[in-house]
C-alpha cells in the first residue's frame, strides 16, 4: 500500500484550516487533568446560583488565596492580591504584576447574572384557595421552559429595621421547592394555538407557594395567611419586607454530567459562570504577572449591563483611577495599553437547529475557546470589533501557549445576534475581543457544555492574565 501522501494531501495540510476534536488533540493526561478541573466549576455552580452567591463564593476562594480587600491608602508592590466587592453583586479581583501601571493591564471580564425569574414587590396572593407569588422574568429567556420544573428561592430580603436576611430555599431534598404550573395538553388546545413566544404570557408566570389554610372561620385569604405565618416563623418577615427584597427563582434541580462517556455538564446558569470560574480560577493559580492582571465579574449583562453594578457603570474605570493614581498616573495611561478578553460565552451548533447558523463560521462543542471578533446583530449594528491586530495577537498566544480555540459567529447574518460586555470596556480606549466557551441550549433552565471546553477556558485566561 502507498502510504506516501499525494501532492495535493501534503499542500491540503500546509494551507488548509483543519477542526480536529480537542479529545484526539490533547494528552490523556490533559483530559484527565480537564475532567479533574470540571469537578471543581461543577460544585461552583451547584453553589453559586446567582450573583451575590457568585461573589461569596468568590471572595471565600480568593481570601483563600491570599487576596485581600483593596485599600486606597496601601501601596502595592508585584504578586499583591487584592479584591473589590461592589455591592455584594459584582467583584474585581487584582494581582499587581512586575511591570508598571502605565504598560497596561491585562484583564479577563466575565458576567455572573444569569437568566431567571424574579419576584415582584407585592408577590403574595391567594386564589382559589393557592397561594401564589407574582413574578416578572429577568433577561431573555424562553418563559414555557420554565413552567412545570422545580424552582428555588434565592436572593435578599432587608428587613424593616435594616437587617439583611439572605433566603436559599428549595435547594436540598429535604426542603420544600416551588413550581410555576402550565395547563395540562387536554386543554391546552387554545394555547396550542399561540405563537410559542407567546405560548406562557409573563403574568402566566406565577409561582405555587402553599395550598392549605390556617385554621379559623371566620377571616379570608386563609391560604395566604397560613404562607405568611410559616415565612414569619421561619424568617421573621412580614408582607411589606418583600418591597425590599431581591428574590429569585432558579432552577432547584442538580449539576450532572451529561452523556455516556460524561464530557458534558448540564447545568442551570453555564452563561456566564463557565466563564466566570475558569476567570477566577486563572487568577488564582497564576504566578506573580507581567502587567497587572484583573479578573471581572460583573452583574447586570443579561439586562445591559445596566445599573451600578454592570459594566455601563463607572466602578470599573474609577477603580483604575484609584490604582493608577497610587502609581502617579491618570487612568488613561492604563486604559489604553490595557488588553481584555471579554470571557462571555458563545453559541455551539446544535445539529437539530442547524437553520440559524452558517456551519463554516459556528463555534461547536469540543472545539475548544470560542474566540468572537465581533458581536451584535444585523450589519454588525451596536457590536464590539476586536481589531485584526489585537486578535492576531491573542492567536499567536494561543498557538503558542497550546491552548485549543475557534472561531465562532452569533448565528447566521440578519438571524439573531447579541452583546456582551466587551463593548462598555473597548469604550474605555481598551483592546478587547471576546473569548468563551459554546454552550447549547443557551438561557435554558439545563444549559450544556464540553468539559475540555471550560478547561481551555480556563488555560487560556491564565496565559493571557500572566501575560506570556
Ligand atoms: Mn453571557
Ligand atoms: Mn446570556
Amino acid at each position: 500500500m502507498n502510504t506516501e501522501k499525494s501532492k495535493a494531501e501534503q499542500l491540503k495540510e500546509e494551507l488548509f484550516l483543519t477542526k480536529k476534536h480537542a479529545a484526539l488533540r490533547l494528552t490523556e493526561e490533559a483530559v484527565k487533568a480537564a475532567d479533574a478541573f470540571c469537578e471543581g466549576y461543577k460544585a461552583f455552580l451547584q453553589e453559586a446560583k446567582t450573583e451575590r452567591e457568585v461573589v461569596s463564593c468568590a471572595i471565600a476562594l480568593a481570601e483563600s488565596q491570599g487576596f485581600l480587600p483593596y485599600d486606597k491608602a496601601r501601596q502595592y508592590a508585584p504578586g499583591d492580591k487584592l479584591y473589590l466587592n461592589n455591592r455584594g453583586k459584582s467583584l474585581i479581583l487584582a494581582m499587581m504584576g512586575k511591570k508598571s501601571l502605565d504598560e497596561g493591564l491585562r484583564i479577563v471580564a466575565a458576567h455572573i447574572d444569569s437568566p431567571r425569574i424574579d419576584i415582584k414587590p407585592n408577590p403574595l396572593y391567594e386564589d382559589a384557595d393557592l397561594a401564589l407569588f407574582k413574578t416578572h422574568y429577568y433577561s431573555w429567556l424562553k418563559k414555557y421552559q420554565w413552567t412545570a420544573i422545580p424552582l428555588a428561592l434565592h436572593g435578599v430580603i432587608i428587613k424593616k429595621d435594616g437587617e439583611s436576611l439572605a433566603v436559599r430555599l428549595g435547594e436540598d431534598a429535604e426542603e420544600p421547592c416551588f413550581v410555576i404550573t402550565d395547563l395540562l395538553p387536554h386543554l391546552g388546545q387554545k394555547q396550542g394555538e399561540r405563537k410559542l413566544s407567546e405560548g406562557v404570557a409573563g403574568e402566566e408566570l406565577n409561582l405555587l407557594v402553599g395550598s392549605r389554610p390556617f385554621r379559623d372561620d371566620k377571616a379570608s385569604e386563609l391560604v395566604k395567611l397560613n404562607v405568611l405565618r410559616l415565612l414569619n416563623e421561619k424568617y421573621g418577615i412580614i408582607e411589606e419586607d418583600f418591597q425590599s427584597a431581591e428574590l429569585e427563582l432558579v432552577p432547584a434541580f442538580p449539576v450532572r454530567d451529561v452523556g455516556l462517556d460524561r464530557s458534558l455538564i448540564g447545568g442551570y446558569g453555564h452563561d456566564d459562570r463557565v466563564c466566570a470560574y475558569p476567570g477566577l480560577m486563572a487568577l488564582a493559580d497564576a504566578g506573580i504577572p507581567e502587567y497587572t492582571a484583573l479578573t471581572i465579574l460583573a452583574d447586570k449583562e443579561e439586562i445591559g449591563s445596566e445599573g451600578n453594578t454592570g459594566m455601563h457603570s463607572s466602578f470599573f474605570r474609577d477603580f483604575v483611577a484609584d490604582l493608577a493614581l497610587q502609581a502617579g498616573l491618570q487612568a488613561h495611561d492604563v486604559l489604553r495599553r490595557s488588553e481584555c478578553l471579554s470571557a462571555d460565552v458563545n453559541i455551539a451548533f446544535d445539529p437539530s437547529w442547524p437553520d440559524v447558523m452558517e456551519k463554516r463560521n459556528a463555534a461547536c462543542l469540543n472545539q475548544g475557546l470560542v474566540l468572537t471578533k465581533y458581536t451584535g446583530s444585523q450589519g454588525k449594528l451596536f457590536a464590539s470589533d476586536a481589531s485584526a491586530e489585537f486578535v492576531g495577537k491573542i492567536r499567536r498566544l494561543f498557538n503558542r501557549e497550546e491552548v485549543i480555540w475557534q472561531t465562532g459567529e452569533l448565528g447566521k447574518v440578519d438571524e439573531g445576534g447579541g452583546g456582551t460586555v466587551a463593548k462598555f470596556i473597548a469604550n474605555l480606549d481598551v483592546d478587547v475581543v471576546d473569548a468563551g466557551v459554546p454552550v447549547l441550549s443557551m438561557h435554558s433552565p439545563f444549559e450544556v457544555v464540553s468539559k475540555l471546553d471550560v478547561y481551555m477556558a480556563y488555560r487560556g485566561y491564565r496565559v493571557f492574565l500572566e501575560g506570556k
